[in-house]
């Protein structure tokens, strides 16, 4: 397992996500941020806004998976 957080991953706090694989704790960030998201919380409305922001340039959402998979690869196992 490894381990990542919601800041590590685009959002805006310190919860740890843990997975074997890049996708699972994408999947992992991407639901914790919808319920942040439908709780209305600030902190991660602010991150999710500065997100697509940041996709609105072509190329930016593969090059951004793909940093962060290489980030998720290059961590040590806990
Ligand atoms: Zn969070």
């Amino acid at each position: 397992m490894k381990t990542m957080t919601c800041k590590q991953l685009g959002g805006a706090c310190d919860k740890e996500f843990h997975a074997d694989s890049f996708e699972e704790i994408a999947t992992l960030s991407k639901n914790h941020g919808t319920e942040m998201f439908q709780k209305g919380d600030e902190a991660h409305l602010k991150a999710m806004n500065d997100m697509q922001a940041l996709m609105q340039k072509p190329g930016a959402m593969k090059e951004w998976f793909e940093g962060k998979w290489r980030e998720f690869e290059a961590l040590p196992e806990d």
